[in-house]
Formats: structure tokens, C-alpha cells, sequence
């Protein structure tokens, strides 16, 4: 594999900077450039269609279903130049998880009614796997889904559900029989979130933002031919999923992103009247992560470029999962270390969002980012806790 950048792929970057420079307005740069969670719901689904009319909204994706056909080094050009560029991050349930798994798994009805809708931004998706009793174990869930004439009757709880409240589908585990083996029975189905019986309840975190939901569904009516694949085989689809939810959450183009952000911060934060950025142990702790991040990129472009010939890719996306999620950590406390005191303000929404005032106490590269350091404490918790990666690597990679 080359990961050196060609001429090819610099034009490449070139083409995707002046487009970035056409298209995003100062407003919406300051506001994906604060750590805010969830972020703007507004910008994010206006950014959707406008990548979507370019064509770009989903260039991982197989060509004939709207992806773009470029090179992995091309997609990873791409994401970083959005990343640094401050344009709004897309939602993932929908183009990074459920896509794949409809394109891969799902009939043909399926493919033609959700994926353009996913493409163009006009549905949002949310994830409802875990459940009160079933996290880490996520074989133990319980919600059930029972045949009745053409339609399944579902009956549960889910919880964590990400930005469930602004969601118009989502993809649910329900467990269509009992067997001996937990996994057997469950299977993954479509839900309409404004079905009736369906009551999404956000959930508030100590800023009074709300990133996640519980969701109760309550004889929720929904058509069998929402089923995607086999009844009783979501466990392969899943595992599918979370494969691309964890090489996604090493989130390597937030990192480099985090880097410039430490950067800027530094240089103008002082400390014995000079700026931070001079101080060697503050170069030390930088270049330290610069190295990792560095590590990083390259194992996340080598996992992607061998994907289809490696046999345990599970286990290198919780490799992944894990050195990207803790990476994020870092990165975050660095950043509030350099902003020292500043880091202390907590930012209502409308007050990270608003035009700096001038008032040097507050520079523009403060807000969100005690909010981003708070909320990355899930990070290693998300999309499958650390401990739970750990035993997948021992047991995919070394056969323990
Ligand atoms: C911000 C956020 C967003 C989320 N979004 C979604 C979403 O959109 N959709 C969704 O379905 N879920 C979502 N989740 C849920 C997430 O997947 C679960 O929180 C995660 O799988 C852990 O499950 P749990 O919370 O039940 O913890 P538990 O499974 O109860 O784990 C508690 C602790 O025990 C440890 N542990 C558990 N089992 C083992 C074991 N076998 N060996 C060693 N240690 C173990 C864990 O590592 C953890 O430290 C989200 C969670 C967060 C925090």
C-alpha cells in the first residue's frame, strides 16, 4: 500500500478546499468548530444536501448506490479537509452504519426506499440496540417482535439511543424467538419513529443538552417486510455494523482536527509572558500525541485498504476503537490544559454559538471545548466499552 500523496491526490485535496471554501459561511464554521453536543441539527442536515447535490454525501458507498468510487486515500483526503475546514459532521446511523448494511443485507425494496433518502439527507436514523438489561450483553435483549398477519407486533425499551428526538427511521434489535443460543433469535428491523406507540423520552445531560434518548416501544405495528435479511440472523448484521461503527470511532480526522485546535489555542494562550506553544514541556505532551496520531492515521488507512482480504477485521476495528476513542481523551485534556482557566466557563448553547464580543477574557477558540472533553468521556464507552474491545481482540486475534 503507498500512503504517500500523489500529485493526483493533491489536486484531489486542492478540489475539495475550494469547494469547502465556496460553500460554508463563517456562522456555520464557528458553530461545527465549538464541541457542542448533539451538534446543529439545522446545519448538519443543510450540509447533508449540499454534499448530496455535489454528489459527495456518501463517496464510501458502492457506486451504483451513490458513492463516489474514489480511492480510500481520497475518502480520507476528503473527511480531513471537511474536519479542518469546520463543516458540520454527518450523522453516522444513517451513511456510516444502517447504508452498508441495507446495500449488503437488505432486499431490493429496502435499497430503493431508504438509501436515496439516506443520501440526500432527508431521513435521519437512529440506533436502537441497547437496552436497560442489554448493553455489553447485548444478546440478553429482550424487546420482542411478534408476528400478527403481515405485521410485527414490537414490544421493549431501548436506551443511549443517539439523537433519537430528531430521528425519522430507525434500525432495531428485537428478538423475533427464544433459543439456546441468545443470539439465534434476534433479528433487525425497520421502525418508523413516528409510528404510533413509539415515545421517544431524550435524556438530559448536566448542561441540559440532550445526546442521547430512551425510546418505548409499545405494540408498535410495523410491516414484515421491514425485516432486512433473515429473521433470526441480525447477529451477522450487527456484528457488520458495529465492525463500521468502531474503525469509525477512532474518528482519526477529529484528531487531526483536535491537533490544530491545541495548536491555535497555544499559541495564543501565554504562560511566563511568552505563548504556551514555546514551552518545552508543552511541546513535549504535543509532539507526543502528534506521534500518536500520526500511528494512528496510518493503521486506520492500512485497515481500510486491506479490509476485504484480512480475516479478523472485527478485531482490528476494536484495535482501532480503542486507540482512537482514548486518543480523543487525550487530546481533549491537552486542550483544556492549555486553555487553563478559561476552560472553567460552561457555555450555554446560544453563547458558544454567537460572534466573539471582542472581550479578550473570552477568545473565540474557547467555547464547546470544556463541553467536547465532557462529552468524550463516553467515547470509550460507546459503540462497545473498552473492557468489551479488549476481550473481542483476545479472543479474534490470540484465541483466548
Ligand atoms: C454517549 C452514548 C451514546 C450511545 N449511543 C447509542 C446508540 O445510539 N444506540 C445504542 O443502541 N446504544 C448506544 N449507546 C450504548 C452503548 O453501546 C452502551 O453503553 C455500551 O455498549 C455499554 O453498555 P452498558 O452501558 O449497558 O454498560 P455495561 O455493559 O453494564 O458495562 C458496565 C461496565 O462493565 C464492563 N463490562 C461489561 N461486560 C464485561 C465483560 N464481559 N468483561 C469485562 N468488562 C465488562 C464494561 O466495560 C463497563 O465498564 C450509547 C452510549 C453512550 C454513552
Amino acid at each position: 500500500m503507498e500512503l504517500y500523496m500523489t500529485a493526483d491526490d493533491e489536486a484531489f485535496r486542492e478540489e475539495v478546499r475550494a469547494f469547502l471554501r465556496e460553500k460554508l459561511s463563517e456562522d456555520v464554521i464557528r458553530r461545527s468548530h465549538t464541541g457542542m453536543h448533539p451538534p446543529n441539527e439545522d446545519d448538519r442536515r443543510w450540509w447533508n444536501r449540499v454534499l448530496a447535490e455535489k454528489g459527495w454525501a456518501a463517496p464510501h458507498w458502492p457506486l451504483e448506490y451513490g458513492g463516489t468510487g474514489w480511492s480510500h486515500i481520497q475518502n480520507h483526503i476528503f473527511e480531513l479537509e471537511c474536519r479542518l475546514a469546520g463543516a458540520p459532521e454527518l450523522r453516522w446511523q444513517g451513511l456510516r452504519l444502517i447504508g452498508p448494511v441495507l446495500y449488503t443485507f437488505g432486499s431490493e425494496a429496502q435499497k430503493a426506499r431508504y438509501l436515496p433518502a439516506i443520501i440526500k439527507g432527508e431521513e435521519m436514523w437512529a440506533q436502537g440496540f441497547s437496552e436497560p438489561g442489554a448493553g455489553s450483553d447485548l444478546a440478553s435483549l429482550k424487546t420482542s417482535a411478534v408476528i400478527d398477519g403481515d405485521d410485527y407486533i414490537i414490544n421493549g425499551q431501548k436506551l443511549w439511543t443517539t439523537e433519537g428526538q430528531y430521528c425519522e427511521q430507525g434500525f432495531f434489535l428485537v428478538r423475533t424467538e427464544n433459543s439456546d443460543r441468545p443470539q439465534k433469535g434476534i433479528s433487525m428491523i425497520i421502525i418508523d419513529m413516528k409510528s404510533p406507540g413509539v415515545t421517544v423520552r431524550q435524556i438530559p445531560m448536566i448542561n441540559g443538552e440532550g445526546s442521547t434518548c430512551e425510546v418505548f416501544l409499545d405494540n408498535v405495528r410495523v410491516p414484515r417486510e421491514n425485516l432486512i435479511g433473515e429473521p433470526g440472523s441480525a447477529w451477522v448484521y450487527a456484528k457488520f455494523l458495529l465492525s463500521n461503527e468502531r474503525t469509525s470511532s477512532a474518528d482519526i480526522h477529529k484528531a487531526r482536527a483536535d491537533l490544530e485546535r491545541i495548536r491555535n489555542i497555544a499559541a495564543h494562550e501565554l504562560k511566563g509572558g511568552k505563548p504556551l506553544l514555546e514551552d518545552a514541556d508543552f511541546r513535549r505532551k504535543l509532539a507526543a500525541l502528534r506521534i500518536e496520531v500520526d500511528a494512528l492515521e496510518w493503521s486506520v488507512l492500512r485497515v481500510m485498504h486491506e479490509a476485504p482480504s484480512r480475516h479478523p477485521i472485527s478485531a482490528c476495528a476494536s484495535v482501532l476503537k480503542i486507540r482512537g476513542s482514548s486518543l480523543q481523551q487525550k487530546l481533549t485534556e491537552l486542550m483544556v490544559e492549555a486553555l487553563g482557566q478559561r476552560s472553567l466557563r460552561v457555555y450555554r448553547r446560544e453563547e458558544a454559538y454567537a460572534e466573539p464580543d471582542g472581550n479578550p477574557l473570552w477568545p473565540a477558540y474557547t467555547p464547546g471545548v470544556t463541553a467536547d472533553l465532557m462529552y468524550l468521556r463516553s467515547c470509550t464507552i460507546y459503540g462497545g466499552a473498552m473492557e468489551v474491545q479488549k476481550n473481542i481482540i483476545a479472543k479474534l486475534a490470540f484465541g483466548f
